[in-house]
C-alpha cells in the first residue's frame, strides 16, 4: 500500500518522489509506503488552505455542521475498516481500535455542534458603550499529532480547528498515517470542499518542521513529546504564533487505603497498560497506603499476569504491540535503568515473542518496586507498558512525590473520603484529576497539563477559542 498526500481535495505524490517504509508493529515487517514529504509539499498544501479559506470561513454554521455530521456518519459506517488498519498500523488490539474509531466520530459529531452553537460575547458598558466580541477564524493552522491514538487525537484537533472556519494543514505521525489518509477519502465523500483539509505526510523534522515554519500558519495545534514541544514552541515565538502544546506525561494512580479496592485494582490494571501503556493518561506511577499496600501489590499483580498479549487482531489479545522499533527499544532500556537503579520486577521485565509473530515488537506488562520517588524511571516519561508501586503512608507524603516530577498532565485517586478526594485534587499540580474513575471523558471539558506537559487546553470551548482570533469592537452611546 502506498499512500500519497491530500492537496485541494486530490490525492498527489510528493514533490520530490521519495517515500519511506511504514512497519506493522505486530510483525515487524515492512507493509507499506508513505510519502517523505518536503517543504515544497507543504507549501503546496498551504497554497491550497490558503485558497480555500475565505469561501470556508464564509460557509453558514448549519453547512459547517451538516459536513461534519456527515464525516461522522461515514467514519461509523467505515468502522471496522478503519479499525482494522489502525490496529495493523499502531499496534493495538482490535477491540481498542474500534473504540477509538467512535470517538473520531464523536470529535466530528461534538464540534459540528458547536460550529452551531459557538457564539460572540457581548459586555454593556451601563448607559455609556456596548462591547461586542468577535471569534474570527485565524485562517490557516497546523495540526501536528503523535502515533498513539491516531485518528482520535488528529480528529481531535482537525475537528475543531474547521469547525471555527479555519483550513487545515496537517501532519499526522509518521510512524501511523493510514487512517488520516483514509479519513480523506471521507471528508471528499461528505463534500468537504476542497483545501479547507489538506494531509501531508512525512518526517516530523521535514514536514513537520516546516508546517511550523511557515509564516501563513497562524496556529499550531501540537500532541507529542516534550523535547519536540519545546523546539516547536522555540521555532513558532519569534513568529508570535497561537500555540497549543499538549505533551508528555508521568501520572500519579494514588490508593488511600479507604477506597473500593475491586474498583480500584480493576481500573488501575486499564489505567496502567491499555494500548500497550502508549496513552499520555496512563498512569505510571502508582502510589499505594501503607496499610493496603501488600494487598493490592499482590492483586494486581495476579490480575496483570492473567493480560494476554499477542496478535493485535485476535480478539482474545488485552496487549498488542509497541508501536516501533525505536520506541520498543527505547522501553525495554528503560526496564535495564529500572535494574540499575535497584528495581525489583514483580511480573514482566522483559521482550514477548508470540509464536508466528517472533519479530513483532512485544514487551510484558511490568510492575517494578523498590525504586525511590525520585529515581529517573520515576521521573521520565517511558511511554510503555511500565508501571512503579510504591507505598505511602500520609496524604501530605503522597502530594509531595506526586508532584515530584516535571510533568503536569493527569492523576487518579482512589477513596471513599470526599474531604480528601477533593483536598488531593486541589493540591496536586496536574490539569486533569480523575477521582475514583480513569479517562471519563467529557469533550466539553478542559483536556492538558500543567507544567512540561503542556501549555494551553484543549476540548469544547477552549478549542473554540483556541481556533479563533477574539476583536473586541466598542460602540459608543
Ligand atoms: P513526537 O514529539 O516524536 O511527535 C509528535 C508529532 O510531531 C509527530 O507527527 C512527529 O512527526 C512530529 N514532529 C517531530 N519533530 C517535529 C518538528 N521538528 N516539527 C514539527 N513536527 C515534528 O511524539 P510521539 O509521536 O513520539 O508521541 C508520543 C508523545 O506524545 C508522548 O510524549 C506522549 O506523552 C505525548 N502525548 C501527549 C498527549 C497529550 O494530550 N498531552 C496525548 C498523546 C500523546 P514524526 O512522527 O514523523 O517524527
Amino acid at each position: 500500500m502506498r499512500l500519497s498526500n491530500f492537496i485541494n481535495g486530490a490525492f498527489i505524490a510528493p514533490v520530490d518522489g521519495q517515500y519511506l517504509n511504514n512497519f506493522n508493529p505486530s510483525t515487524g515487517e515492512v507493509y507499506g509506503e508513505i510519502p517523505d514529504s518536503t517543504e515544497a509539499d507543504v507549501l503546496l498544501a498551504i497554497e491550497a488552505a490558503k485558497s480555500a479559506q475565505l469561501s470556508w470561513a464564509n460557509t453558514p454554521a448549519e453547512e459547517k455542521f451538516k459536513v461534519m455530521n456527515r464525516i461522522a456518519e461515514l467514519i461509523d459506517a467505515n468502522r471496522e475498516k478503519l479499525a482494522m488498519a489502525e490496529s495493523m498500523d499502531q499496534g493495538k488490539p482490535l477491540w481498542l481500535a474500534r473504540n477509538e474509531m467512535n470517538r473520531a466520530a464523536q470529535n466530528f459529531r461534538f464540534f459540528a455542534t458547536a460550529a452551531m452553537q459557538f457564539s460572540s460575547e457581548s459586555h454593556a458598558m451601563e448607559d455609556k458603550a456596548i462591547n461586542y466580541t468577535l471569534r474570527q477564524p485565524i485562517g490557516v493552522v497546523g495540526c501536528i499529532s503523535p502515533w498513539n491514538l491516531p485518528l482520535y487525537l488528529f480528529t481531535w484537533k482537525i475537528a475543531p480547528a474547521i469547525a471555527a472556519g479555519n483550513t487545515v494543514v496537517a501532519k499526522p505521525s509518521e510512524f501511523t498515517p493510514v487512517t488520516a489518509f483514509m479519513l480523506c477519502e471521507l471528508c471528499n465523500e461528505a463534500g468537504l470542499p476542497a483545501g479547507v483539509l489538506n494531509v501531508v505526510h512525512g518526517l516530523g523534522q521535514k514536514a513537520g518542521q516546516a508546517i511550523v515554519e511557515s509564516k501563513f500558519t497562524k496556529a499550531i495545534s501540537f500532541t507529542g513529546g516534550t523535547a519536540t514541544g519545546k523546539h516547536l514552541a522555540a521555532t513558532a515565538a519569534p513568529m508570535f504564533k497561537k500555540l497549543s502544546l499538549e505533551l508528555g506525561g508521568k501520572n500519579p494512580n494514588i490508593i488511600f487505603a479507604d477506597a473500593d479496592l475491586n474498583k480500584a485494582i480493576k481500573t488501575t490494571v486499564n489505567s496502567s497498560f491499555m494500548n500497550q501503556g502508549e496513552i499520555c493518561l496512563c498512569g505510571s506511577r502508582v502510589f499505594v497506603q501503607r496499610a493496603v499496600y501488600q494487598e493490592v501489590k499482590d492483586r494486581l499483580v495476579a490480575e496483570v499476569n492473567q493480560l494476554t498479549i499477542g496478535n493485535p487482531l485476535d480478539e482474545n489479545m488485552r496487549i498488542g504491540a509497541i508501536v516501533s522499533k525505536p520506541h520498543y527499544e527505547k522501553v525495554l532500556g528503560y526496564i535495564e535503568l529500572a535494574k540499575e537503579e535497584g528495581a525489583t520486577i514483580l511480573t514482566g521485565g522483559k521482550a514477548v515473542h508470540p509464536s508466528g509473530l517472533e519479530n513483532g515488537w512485544y514487551i510484558a506488562p511490568t510492575i517494578l518496586e523498590g525504586l525511590p520517588f525520585d529515581c529517573r524511571c520515576n521521573m521520565e516519561e517511558i511511554f510503555g507498558p511500565v508501571i512503579t508501586i510504591m507505598p505511602f503512608d500520609t496524604e501530605e507524603e503522597v502530594l509531595e512525590m506526586a508532584n515530584a516530577t516535571e510533568y503536569g498532565l493527569a492523576a487518579t485517586v482512589w477513596t471513599s473520603n470526599l474531604n480528601t478526594a477533593h483536598r488531593v485534587a486541589n493540591k496536586i499540580q496536574m490539569g486533569i484529576v480523575w477521582i475514583n474513575c480513569w479517562l471519563l471523558r467529557d469533550l466539553r471539558t478542559p483536556f492538558g497539563g500543567t507544567k512540561s506537559s503542556g501549555v494551553g487546553r484543549e476540548g469544547g470551548w477552549e478549542a473554540m477559542k483556541f481556533f479563533t482570533e477574539p476583536k473586541n469592537v466598542c460602540i459608543a452611546f
